[in-house]
């Protein structure tokens, strides 16, 4: 039996992850969250992994009163999300929110485990070192993120990288789509978490209104695929059946279809190579709607093209644009700044902190640290 660490089981691909580790009939051997321990009690309950960690400190002491009947070690903050990283297991799959999958990422893949990756901002600042720590190791890291899922789905057979002349990533233009920077002003919480086709976690649900989202799956692209910003293009594509395409040099376009549904890239990650049965929903192409292309309006939505900027700088000015973006994105929910404020405030990160080219691993979390402040003051 095939088992697997699970880093951020009780969030949007945390529970679906579940599902599908349940349809293969694979085993748990850890399990992370922040800090909701009323869920995690229970998929301990169900799941019976070696491990449980909560990153807040009070939760875990709470977990850890909660689970004394059982066998679960359970642990606290980074320490134990690494621990959580290197348990012994066939796959990592990081589902954590933001930054702080990082290092957790890294120490998996030095053992030479594969990482499932549905965690983009550890790509977005850290994607040269994350990948170089997984040539060095022969780890593999595959993609849980629908369209990259999708490109490197079509990307199998593929044998020379110097075939593709470009990578085409969907967007579902999210729920501002043809809205006016005017308008955007206005927009509440609420209005921006209505997302248009997917259910996901309130942080990516806010990117994926901005278009930051699309913006730092440009970067995540770039690192995973090892092409150049000119190889990436972005089409807005409403209905989100096409979850993204390759075109390759001959000019013949490949594209993966299904239902907007996050189990089957989740399970591909798994069962790579193989294909099995598996929970997510079938595709009737006699009841999709028509199949629609537009290009994207980085004027109104200028994350985009914040993003893509920084992807052309380099070096830590990801790092930076996705820290000013954590925090922005966590004001926004808060109800502390308004909905175009989030442009403004990474904007203003990427103009106050100086970029270093080729960085360390201090260097991107030093950058991060300052992209936070400069974003909060
Ligand atoms: P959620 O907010 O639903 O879940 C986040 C998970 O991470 C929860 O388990 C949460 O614990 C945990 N977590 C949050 N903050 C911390 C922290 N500081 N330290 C440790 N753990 C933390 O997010 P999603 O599942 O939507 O997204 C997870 C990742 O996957 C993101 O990087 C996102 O961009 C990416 N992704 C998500 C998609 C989706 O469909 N949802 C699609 C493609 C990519 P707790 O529940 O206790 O707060
Ligand atoms: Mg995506």
């Amino acid at each position: 039996m095939k088992t697997i660490s699970l880093l951020g089981s009780t969030g949007s691909i945390g529970r679906q992850s579940l599902e599908v580790i349940s349809s293969l009939g694979w085993g748990v051997a850890a399990l992370t969250a922040n800090r909701n321990v009323e869920l995690l009690e229970a998929q301990c309950r169900r799941y019976r992994p070696r491990l449980a960690v909560c990153m807040d400190l009070a939760a875990a002491e709470t977990l850890k009163i909660k689970l004394a009947d059982t066998e679960v070690r359970v642990l606290s903050g980074m320490e134990g999300l690494l621990e959580a990283a290197v348990t012994e297991a066939d796959v990592v799959l990081t589902a954590v929110m933001g930054m702080v999958g990082l290092r957790p990422t890294l120490a998996a893949l030095t053992l030479g485990r594969r990482v499932a990756l549905a965690n983009k901002e550890t790509l977005v600042c850290a994607g040269e070192l994350v990948m170089a720590t997984a040539k060095a190791h022969g780890a593999q890291l595959l993609p849980v993120d629908s369209e990259h899922s999708a490109i490197f789905q079509c990307l199998q057979g593929c044998r020379d990288r110097g075939e593709v002349k470009r990578l085409i990533l969907t967007a579902s233009g999210g729920p501002f789509f043809g809205r006016t920077r005017a308008e955007m002003e206005a927009m509440t919480v609420s209005d921006a978490l209505k997302h248009p086709n997917w259910s996901m976690g309130a942080k990516i649900t806010v990117d994926s209104a901005t278009m930051m989202n699309k913006g730092l799956e440009v970067i995540e692209a770039m690192r995973l695929y090892e092409l150049p910003l000119e190889k990436i293009s972005v089409v807005i594509h409403r209905e989100s059946i096409i979850h993204s395409l390759v075109e390759y040099c001959d000019n013949a376009i490949l594209a993966q279809l299904g239902t907007p549904d996050m189990r089957l890239p989740i399970q591909y990650a798994l069962t790579w190579p193989e294909r099995t049965p598996g929970p997510a929903a079938p595709l009737d192409l006699l009841c999709c709607k028509d199949l629609t292309f537009r290009a994207p309006d980085e004027e109104n939505f200028p994350c985009l093209a914040l993003a893509k900027g920084a992807a052309a700088i380099g070096g830590t000015a990801t790092a930076v644009l996705n820290g000013a973006n954590e925090v922005a994105v966590g004001k926004f929910l808060t109800g502390e700044v308004g909905f175009m404020d989030i442009p403004r405030l990474v904007e203003r990160a990427m103009n106050a902190v100086r970029p270093v080219q080729a960085p360390s691993l201090d260097d991107i979390l030093a950058a991060d640290t300052e992209a936070r402040a400069a974003a909060a003051s």
